[in-house]
């Protein structure tokens, strides 16, 4: 996907993004005559490819098509899609030879549709403010069968140092849209990261779990939270599995009756 879809050339994202926010408190404040004058003052566009789409948080039909939604067939632990009919309830072989800590994962797309990737992005470094809400909405779609018993959302947390350099977490702003999407509460100061992690990029799986190990610690004041619950661990991208099973262990050990894992996109590897 060119890169000019991502940011308009010549204009400052913040600026931009700043303008909009007063026009949209504007608007807001005029009802349904407010989302009116939006309209024709920010018209609608796809979130991916930015043409014009009927209403705004939407995609268009050629960018929906090449989403990489993820459905099912799929393995019911790893959410990893199969490519040929497999009986209800089968997990994959990857997920019966090395099983993963959680219990099962659940993602909107996969990473290596390039209008998913760009949209994860996006929401790391740019537009936050635009995206978090639609991906939350999608992923409250997709991981319905984990939040319709779940007790609570735990987003895994960045490192302080991270957190003060990009001032966002990602992971957090999704939770609490599905939190209001699904009425499951959001416990974001339950984990911390404790080690600051550098990144995994052309690491082994082997090397990316060594180098979680504990990377997360439980709050203390927050163990009653966990105990016997039934807890959906929030990320934006799954890679290899290691940072959300290292962050699942570690509510597994304070006895979480159950841990899940939501994510916005996950790497599907075909075994
Ligand atoms: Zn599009």
């Amino acid at each position: 996907m060119p890169n000019s879809t991502v940011a308009r050339a010549g204009e400052n994202p913040d600026a931009r993004r700043s303008k909009r926010g007063l026009i949209e408190r504007a608007a807001g404040l005029l009802g349904g005559f407010g989302a009116r004058l939006l309209d024709v003052v920010y018209p609608p566009i796809c979130l991916v490819c930015r043409r014009a789409v009927a209403s705004h948080g939407a995609v268009c039909p050629r960018c929906w098509g090449e989403m990489g939604f993820i459905e099912r067939p799929y393995c019911e632990r790893l959410g990893t899609p199969f490519d040929r009919e497999f009986s209800p309830g089968m997990i994959s072989l990857e997920a019966a030879a090395d099983p993963p800590a959680f219990s099962r994962a659940r993602a909107v797309a996969r990473y290596d549709s390039d209008r998913a990737r760009s949209l994860a992005h996006r929401l790391k470094y740019y537009d936050r403010s635009e995206l978090a809400d639609p991906l939350g909405r999608w992923m409250a779609r997709a991981g319905a069968e984990l939040l319709c018993d779940a007790d609570l959302l735990v987003p895994i947390p960045l490192h302080r140092t991270r957190l003060i350099a990009r001032r966002f977490n990602q992971s957090a702003a999704l939770a609490h849209v599905i939190s209001r999407e699904s009425a499951v509460p959001v416990e974001a100061r339950a984990l911390e990261r404790v080690k600051p992690t550098p990144p995994q990029v052309g690491l082994t799986r082997g090397q990316r779990a060594a180098n979680m190990q504990g990377a997360f610690r439980l709050r203390e004041e927050k163990k009653p939270l966990i105990e016997g619950r039934n807890i959906v661990l929030v990320d934006d991208v799954l890679t290899s599995g290691a940072t959300v099973n290292a962050a699942a262990r570690v509510l597994l050990r304070a006895r979480a009756a159950r841990v899940d894992v939501l994510v916005y996109a996950r790497v599907v590897v075909q075994s």
